[in-house]
């Protein structure tokens, strides 16, 4: 498939390629030039694929260059490490509301789904250029893709990855995970400040020549595996259309029916790949974009403005989603006012007044797919009791956002469409944050025996990711401040 640049329409890249290359040289983004559109009949046809099946059909879309029958061989041995048997489990809350769980990967949060990909699809792209050069993944998180990237690519030939994370910017379990990451390709590293901060860093570094050269000169090329990578994107469009499925073949929904997606939303990635299923002809209704107290999306829908402008980052008990340059929204952006000339105004507006308006420009019917709302500390805590009490479902505090948006939109429009609600982490990554949200907060600080007091009281089994990781042992230590992000991956290259 063909992309082209955000912010430079003349600038176009095969998929494989762009999955290489990360980011556009002038900063923009790789988005589709068209996508293809599924009929109903060819949609329902793939009902009885099991989940690597699926993943093979739809990525064959996006990456042609791929047979089909090596497709298959990449998504088995990619989802072989989920503890789930159909890999994405969907789940009834109560009528109409449905959570897919896709925290089922090695790290218990959603983007295993994709960076489990990821690195296969970088393998079949090396390749495929036979390049000679090796691969350097620089990675920002704000908790989980961190891990799920150093998970994926940990040990993989010719690639070496280095991470940073926010110092304080993430949750006890996530932090441990990423310190006590194995493997003689891995790095990681604690930057003092919060996640665009770092994200912002490393961003530089992709769009710095000087910074670029220094690191062929070491022999590697620059990669990214952050959610502006379209090899993160495009296995993300599959669960969409396996959660429709798997509803049709429960009976939940009848054949050609809309269903509603509601998503716990930081970077807009996830979103964005239902967007992008929707648009492939899966019928999805609305969009329901999902914010914690960081709600620069919720209002950029409402108001059509984006702006952080006085916006203060808040840290929230969903720190994966405490975003407030959320980088996958230029890709919607994109889409919505069709023109590069006017992206690069709006992201040079962003960069220099901190805030676009975007009124001026928009789709409006495109915009109206979306519903946007946001849960306070408060109301996410109140939502994983009340989930909990009267589902019967333990719910993590990203989901629990999710879940909270998408019932106000419920009961705002009647509830008669279903809707399904992505649950992106497991609660054993956040135990203590829901210990204390079902009033159940103990005087532990110790990660693990609060994950052990939250098995306990919830009566659900305690992950084997997360018992294995008592035994691990800490090695990566460094604490760095974000002038020295350059200087700390020139000295591990
Ligand atoms: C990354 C993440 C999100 C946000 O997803 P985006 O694609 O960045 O919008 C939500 N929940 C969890 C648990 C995450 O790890």
């Amino acid at each position: 498939m063909k992309l082209v640049s955000t912010r430079d329409s003349k600038v176009t890249i095969g998929a494989l390629d762009a999955v290489l290359k990360g980011i556009s040289s002038e900063g923009g983004l790789f988005i589709p030039e068209t996508l293809p559109r599924l009929s109903e009949a060819e949609i329902l046809a793939m009902k009885n694929l099991s989940y690597p099946e699926l993943a093979a059909e739809i990525l064959s879309i996006f990456f042609e260059e791929i047979e089909k029958p090596e497709m298959l061989k990449m998504t088995k041995s990619a989802y072989a490490s989920f503890d789930a048997p159909e890999i994405i489990p969907i789940k009834k809350l109560e009528d109409n509301l449905f959570v897919m769980e896709l925290f089922h990967g090695p790290t218990l949060a959603f983007k295993d789904v994709a960076l489990q990909m990821l690195p296969r699809l970088m393998a079949k792209a090396l390749e495929k250029q036979k390049t000679k050069e090796n691969v350097l993944i620089l990675t920002a998180t704000s908790g989980d893709t961190g891990k799920a990237a150093l998970e994926g690519f940990c040990d993989v030939d010719r690639v070496k990855i280095v991470v940073f994370y926010p110092n304080e910017g993430v949750s006890e379990m996530q932090k441990l995970q990423m310190v006590t990451q194995e493997g003689d390709n891995t790095f990681v590293y604690a930057v003092n400040g919060n996640f665009d901060d770092t994200q912002n860093g490393v961003k530089a570094i992709f769009t710095d020549a000087g910074a670029i050269m220094q690191i062929i000169q070491k022999g590697y090329v620059l990669s990214s595996a952050n959610s502006i990578n379209i090899g993160r994107l495009t296995p993300q469009v599959v669960y969409y259309f396996w959660a429709y499925l798997q509803l049709v073949k429960s009976g939940a929904l009848k054949p050609g029916e809309a269903m509603d997606a509601a998503v716990p939303t930081g970077n807009f990635g996830n979103i964005l790949a239902a967007y992008y299923a929707r648009a492939m002809g899966l019928p999805i209704g609305k969009l329901i974009c999902a914010s914690n107290s960081n709600k620069v999306l919720t209002d950029f829908f409402k108001q059509q403005n984006y702006s952080i402008k006085d916006r203060e980052f808040i840290k929230t008990i969903s720190p994966s989603m405490d975003i407030l340059i959320s980088s996958n929204l230029e890709r919607l952006v994109a889409d919505m006012v069709g023109s590069d000339a006017v992206v690069r105004e709006l992201m040079q507006a962003l960069k220099n007044q901190a805030a676009y308006d975007i009124s001026p420009y928009i789709d409006k019917v495109k915009a109206a797919l979306f519903y946007a709302g946001w849960a306070s500390e408060p109301e996410t805590k109140a939502t994983i009791q009340e989930v909990f009490e009267k589902n019967g479902y333990l719910c993590d505090p990203h989901t629990a956002v999710g879940v909270k948006v998408a019932k106000e939109y419920m009961a705002e429009t009647g509830g008669k469409t279903p809707c399904v609600v992505a649950s992106t982490a497991s609660p054993y990554k956040f135990s203590g944050d829901v210990l204390d949200a079902l009033q159940r907060q103990t005087a532990f600080d110790d990660a693990f025996l609060q994950a052990e007091k939250l098995s306990d009281v919830s009566g659900t089994p305690l992950p084997k990711k997360i018992s294995e990781l008592k035994q691990k042992t800490i090695r990566h230590t460094g604490v760095i401040e974000k002038p020295d992000m350059l200087n700390a991956i020139l000295a591990d290259i």
